[in-house]
Formats: C-alpha cells, structure tokens, sequence
C-alpha cells in the first residue's frame, strides 16, 4: 500500500504516519519528492486495513499496490527517476552512451580504447576488471590493477567509469573506483551482492539475468532500492529463448514494459543481446527507437585479439557511426 501525503502535510504528520506503520508491523518507506511525500508500507499483515491510515491528519490519498515491488514501480513514482554521474544526467532527455571494451587487458589498450570513444561520441566508458566467465581457465581480468587503469582512463579523458562487481565484499574497493557498479547478469540474484550494492549509494548499473522475467529483473532492483539506494539504471541484456542464431535474444519488448511499469532508467545492451558485432547497430538503433535511456555497447581496436567476447565487439569507426545514427533516431523519438 502506499499513503500519498498532501502537499502541505508537516513533518509532524508525516511521523505519525511512519509510527503508525511501524506499530502495525510493516516497514515504512519515505520517498520525498518534489511537490510531497509519499510513503509505501511495505510487509504483510492481515489484519491491517488502509482505513487506519485515510482518516490521519496530512493523508491525501491511500492506495494499494498489488505489484511485489514497491519503490521501483511507477505507482510509486510516476515521474522518471534521473540521476547525475558526473557531468551527465541519466534518465533526463539525452540518451547516453557507454561504451568500451568487454575486459580490460592492459593500460596502452584501454588508455587508446578510451581515446578512440570519447572521439567518437562515447560518453561513459565501461571495462570488466573481475570478469565472471563461463570458464574458469578463461581470463578472469586484472583485479585492482584493472580498476586503477580505469581510474587513469577516466583522468585523461574526463568521462565517468562503469564497471562492474562480481562479489558483495568487493562492493567498497570497486565503489572507490567507479562512478557506476555494475551488476551482471549472473549475479543479478546474488542478493547479498545487491544488499552492499543498495547500502553503498553508489549509481548502479543491473543486469537483466539471462533466464530472469522483467518481474524478477524489478525485485533485484527493489533489493537496491529497499536500502535508500535511488540510483539504478535496468539493463537488458537479451535472454536464453531457444532460438541459437545469436547468443542470446533481445528482449526488445522489454524496454517499453520496463518504462511503463518502473521509474528507472532502463538501457540495452545490444552487444550481449546478440553476441555478434554485425548485428549490434541494427539492434542499438531499434532501442533507441522503443525508448532506451541508454545504451552500453562493446568496442575494442582490435576485436579479433580481445581476450572476452571479440566477436560481439565494434571497432571504433563503426561504434562511431553507430553514434551518429543513434543520435538522428534520439530526435526523431524527442530525445537528444
Ligand atoms: C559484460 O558486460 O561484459 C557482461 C559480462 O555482461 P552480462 O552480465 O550482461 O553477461
Ligand atoms: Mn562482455
């Protein structure tokens, strides 16, 4: 349920309601938002009704929320939820572009990479320092030396950092690191992963699970949210259907249910979606065109020599006019 407080409702009012809550067993969640504040009561108890909260001074309106997530669903939160990351505004009108390689394999690699991305339009640059690989004999990436070349690529070029977290006790070295934690799709229900990612108010970049339902993919976000962390960007990735032309399938539909029923920014992935770099712009373009916030794409200067997922990877003068196109579709969708 969720008590939607009036505008002028006082401070004062708005404790009483928050005890109330608590007194009948559920955990209250504050959202302030621009005009008032909202309150979702989240937990189970039968014998708690929404007339004990109607009649409370300062109480607007009392709504039930039959979704199991609560703070991520629009209900909630009617209005987009954009966030800053350094010098750009997720979620806001602009599309934004991540973009680098799946791993990062040396400091000359993802220094040039980094050069060649901002050149072409890239506006955050992502790199896999702990790799979560199929394959416990493929490359598992540097580590911390990884990071700290991060860290070094974002000084030369200005342009914020994603990368992503495999592990909850790694979640306060990487968060030192990194503008975005991102969390894969392996990990997108290791909860203890997504109660330090929640805890760290960090910006955090999820993961959509190969075999996870948009449901699912929303009460991982709600894991993040439920700690006060506000800052999650939905990413689709693509899913294991049983189709095996590509590596997996993107869920193009995924991004409009995804707008309609949550807050959060949602971006795709096109590189992951289909495993192939061939068909990475087509499918880019198409998510712009369903209304992504984002898009986050692999690119790397020499693919055939990546040490992860070559195959899927652009070289820069592709990803380059992969941008330009990308950005003609933005307008003609009213984004920029
Ligand atoms: C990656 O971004 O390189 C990655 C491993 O992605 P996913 O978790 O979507 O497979
Ligand atoms: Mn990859």
């Amino acid at each position: 349920m969720m008590i939607i407080m009036n505008v002028e409702a006082t401070v004062e009012q708005v404790e009483v309601v928050v005890e109330r809550i608590t007194a009948n067993g559920f955990k209250p969640l504050v959202l302030h938002g621009e005009e008032r504040k909202v309150i979702a009561v989240v937990g189970q108890n039968p014998y708690s009704t929404h007339e004990q909260y109607v009649y409370l001074p300062g109480v607007e309106q009392v709504m039930p929320i039959s979704r199991p997530y609560k703070m991520t669903s629009r209900e909630f939160k009617p209005q987009n939820t954009t966030f800053p990351v350094r010098n750009f505004q997720i979620g806001g009108d602009q599309v934004i572009m991540m973009a680098g390689p799946c791993s990062v394999e040396s400091r000359t690699q993802l220094l040039e990479t980094a050069l060649a991305i901002k050149e072409a339009g890239g506006q955050i640059l992502r790199g896999g320092a702990y790799k979560p690989r199929t394959s416990p004999y493929s490359f598992q990436g540097l580590g911390e030396e990884g990071l700290e070349i991060l860290a070094e690529a974002r000084e030369l070029t200005g342009m914020p950092v994603v990368t992503e977290v495999t592990s909850h006790d790694l979640v306060p070295l990487v968060a030192k690191y990194a503008d975005i934690l991102q969390i894969g799709a392996r990990n997108m229900q290791n909860f203890a992963l997504l109660n330090a990612a929640g805890a760290s108010q960090q910006p955090i970049l999820l993961k959509r699970g190969n075999s996870a339902t948009i449901e699912e993919l929303l009460m991982s976000a709600e894991y993040i949210l439920s700690h006060g962390n506000r800052q999650v960007i939905l990413c689709e990735r693509g899913i294991r259907t049983f189709e095996t032309s590509t590596r997996n399938t993107t869920d193009i539909n995924a991004v409009p249910v995804l707008k309609s029923l949550t807050h959060l920014p949602v971006f795709l992935d096109p590189s992951h979606s289909t495993g192939r770099w061939e068909f990475v712009a087509p499918i880019a373009r198409a998510g712009i065109a369903a209304g992504a916030d984002g898009l986050i794409i692999e690119v790397h200067l020499a693919p055939e020599k990546a040490l992860s997922d070559g195959a899927q990877s652009l070289k820069p003068e592709r990803y380059a006019q992969l941008v330009r196109q990308a950005r003609a579709i933005a307008l003609d969708v009213d984004r920029c």
